[in-house]
């Protein structure tokens, strides 16, 4: 599992760090071998056969020179062996070190002086123990170079006197066997270290990655936060283009705490500051129109059941009194998650007061004939099948009129044009004066007009008609230079006896006023 954990951080493997070790230490215990060689040399030189005064010290400097160049490749060319080879090299040349120390051993003046032993001795316990310390990192290495040492050692010793240095070979033996344990207590100590070193670069690494992934999220997050923040912006900046762009004012309620917000482009709809609003929805509640506030608020309540949004147009008071038209579009904006319950509804109000002066006047002028501005043909229909329903319902009765004013072509031919429209203004005037308000008057066609008279029936209905007719006949009419007289024809249905339906009353009392005509004019006909 370390291992794996080393692969994948890169941590350097066992080996290497092995290797590492072994390279920290060469240039100096070279270099201190090399120096003790020379001193040993200069001791020994006049004691060593001629043959081991060359080889010995070309031994020793071919070793430490080829642990020296082990060390300058790995410094330099650190490519050049793998880990593994380069310990192999290494561990060879310790080898011939262990054997160039070897071989002084058995020179053959060794009997020569005491002093000769004790250096002898140094060598074998001084340079044995040194490799403890050196090369415990890599046991087969301490071992190639001990063991020439130290056998080389007991086999002098056995050499000279096996019986009498027994006890000083049992004594190498259990140094070496000391020397060993040691040697391997401290290759155990620098292994568990290396592996605890490795183990703990692991866990660096580790936290590394976690603190270098962390911040990359926190940076990704950072970086999205700071896009939508941006988006929200640009949005918010778009949304408040568009709303005073289209000169919407824009209302946000609360409908739990009752709170109302709006834009300034509301206030001004209305001719108000923020002062004069208290941020309360009965605030702007008292301003709407009372014929429009019931009608509005149905609309409103079921938008909000329904869950749908909804649009609805009503007056509110401006501030200097007059009725504004507001045209208002909301929706719920907000659920309680868990009840369902509506918690916010949002929307706009828009000032269509132009708009809906020009609706109004377009929907008079459809209804209404422009010259009298009595309610045209169109008109008439609506209103007599209303009034039927309700002549049905109670059983009333209803009569209608159809009046023609008599040779009218005459006025227009007299008088011009403009004088017969003022006949006809003036005509119209005279009827609505002349019946109830609740008789209804309308101009049917060019100098033809309809009267409906809800609760008259047929008797009733002739009485009015004739005291119409005399009263029109007798009654000047003021024009600017002149004064006229005109004559009606005038025609009466009544419901139910002529009939039970606009269509046919309508065409009995136009038959009547034919027969009026027939008849020789200024006369009243009852339908037949
Ligand atoms: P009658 O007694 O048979 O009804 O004769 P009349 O001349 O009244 O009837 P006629 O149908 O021949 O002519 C109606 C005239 O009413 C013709 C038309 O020029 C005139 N007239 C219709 N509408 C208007 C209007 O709006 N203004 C004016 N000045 N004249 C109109
Ligand atoms: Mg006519
Ligand atoms: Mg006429």
């Amino acid at each position: 599992m370390v291992t794996d954990i080393q692969a994948k951080h890169g941590n350097k493997p066992f080996t290497e760090k092995i290797a590492e070790l072994l390279y920290l230490q060469a240039p100096i215990s070279n270099s201190a071998i090399l120096a003790v060689a020379l001193l040993y040399y200069l001791i020994l030189r006049d004691y060593l056969p001629v043959s081991l005064q060359f080889v010995w010290p070309s031994l020793m400097l071919f070793s430490a020179v080829i642990r020296l160049l082990l060390w300058y490749f790995k410094k330099h060319t650190p490519e050049r062996y793998s880990a593994t080879q380069w310990i192999r090299l290494y561990t060879l040349a310790t080898a011939v070190t262990g054997l160039a120390w070897t071989s002084i051993l058995f020179f053959p003046y060794i009997h020569a002086d005491v002093i000769l032993y004790a250096a002898l001795i140094i060598i074998v316990f001084a340079v044995t123990a040194s490799a403890v310390a050196i090369l415990a990192v890599h046991i087969p290495a301490f071992l190639v170079y001990i063991i020439p040492i130290l056998s080389g050692f007991i086999i002098k010793l056995s050499i000279i006197n096996f019986q009498e240095y027994f006890l000083l070979i049992l004594s190498v033996f259990l140094y070496a066997f000391m020397m060993t344990l040691f040697a391997r207590n401290t290759h155990k100590h620098i292994t568990r270290s290396i592996t605890l070193e490795n183990h703990n670069q692991t866990l660096i690494n580790e936290l590394q990655d976690e603190v270098a992934q962390r911040e990359s999220l926190i940076k990704a997050r950072t970086e999205e936060l700071e896009q939508s923040n941006q988006a929200l912006a640009s949005s918010e900046r778009l949304l408040n283009n568009v709303i005073n762009g289209a000169e919407l004012g824009y209302w946000d309620h609360n409908l739990k705490t009752g709170e109302h917000t709006v834009n300034n482009h509301w206030l001004k709809m209305l001719g108000l500051t923020r002062s004069d609003m208290a941020n309360d929805v009965s605030d702007w509640e008292t301003r709407i129109h009372p014929e429009d506030k019931e009608r509005l608020n149905s609309i409103v309540e079921k938008a909000i059941s329904d869950h749908k949004p909804y649009s609805a147009d009503f007056r509110m008071k401006h501030k200097d009194g007059h009725w504004v038209w507001i045209q208002g579009s909301g929706s719920v904006v907000e659920y309680d998650k868990q009840t369902g319950e509506p918690l916010r509804l949002c929307g706009t109000h828009q000032d269509i007061t132009y708009r809906k002066n020009i609706e109004m006047k377009l929907d008079y002028q459809a209804k209404h004939d422009y010259l009298t501005g009595l309610n045209n043909r169109v008109e008439v229909e609506k209103h007599f099948k209303d009034e039927l329903l309700r002549t049905e319902r109670y059983n009333h009765n209803l009569s209608i009129f159809m009046i023609d004013i008599d040779h009218f072509k005459r006025i227009n031919d007299h008088y011009g044009h403009q004088a017969g429209d003022n006949v006809l203004k003036l005509f119209a005037d005279f009827l609505l004066s002349s019946v109830r308000t609740s008789d209804y008057v309308a101009r049917y066609g060019g100098e033809e007009f309809v009267v409906i008279l809800p609760e008259t029936g047929r008797t009733k209905a002739i009485e009015l008609a004739e005291r119409l007719r005399l009263k029109i006949s007798r009654q000047d009419i003021e024009l600017e230079q002149t004064t006229v007289n005109i004559t009606i024809s005038l025609g009466i249905a009544s419901y139910p006896e002529h009939g039970n339906n606009y269509e046919k009353l309508l065409e009995m009392a136009d038959n009547a006023m034919y027969q009026a005509k027939h008849k020789g004019r200024n006369r009243v006909e009852v339908a037949a």
